[in-house]
């Protein structure tokens, strides 16, 4: 779909979403009103204010040095649930208390094991399609430990690998994307 009818159809749906999930007061189990002119709800009993609110959600384009004579190498890793078959970025909701940098780390740590190093920020991108209202926040990293290996826990992640950016897989998240952007940026960046 085209712009700018996809963005409105991304915010009709988590918005939409997000009405029919937040029907009845999570304080005093009133029906819920709608608040005029605001993408809000509010409680006729108790009063409780009920903004649209937003998950954070970080996914980040880790690279390491290739080998000597070949191009950098990117951190790809395949999921057990979803779409197993595509190799993705490291990805991960972000946690109450937690700036998207700390989040980034930690779901790195937590995934496969790895530490990084000079973390940038890239671009953000609403998602709609998993959730009521994600706002994807991307960001290019360097492994901390080039020889390091990622290691996977089986559960969430089924595989993780390293490739040469000028070899990666077909099998890429879709160009509408903020993960297909950051990759093809850092393949971008890595021909500079
Ligand atoms: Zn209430």
């Amino acid at each position: 779909m085209p712009e700018p009818h996809a963005t409105l159809a991304g915010r009709a749906l988590a918005v939409l979403t997000w009405r029919r999930t937040h029907r009845w007061c999570g304080a005093c189990r009133a029906e819920l009103t709608d608040q005029p002119g605001e993408t809000a709800r509010r409680c006729p009993d108790c009063g409780l204010y009920v903004p649209m609110q937003l998950s954070a959600a970080v996914l980040v384009a880790i690279t390491r040095p290739g080998p000597t004579g070949h191009a950098d190498e990117l951190l790809l890793v395949r999921h057990a649930t979803g779409p197993t078959g595509l190799w993705a970025l490291v990805a991960g909701f972000v946690e109450a208390g937690e700036t998207l940098e700390a989040a980034v780390h930690r779901e790195v740590g937590e995934e496969v094991g790895l530490p990084v190093n000079r973390l940038a920020y890239f671009g953000s991108q609403p998602w709609a399609i998993s959730g009521p209202g994600v706002l994807l926040a991307g960001f290019t990293a360097r492994a901390a430990d080039p020889r390091a290996e990622p290691v996977v826990d089986g559960r969430e992640l089924t595989s993780a690998r390293w490739f040469g950016l000028d070899a990666l897989p077909a099998q890429l998240p879709p160009a509408y994307s903020i993960s297909r952007w950051l990759i093809d940026a850092t393949v971008t960046a890595a021909r500079r």
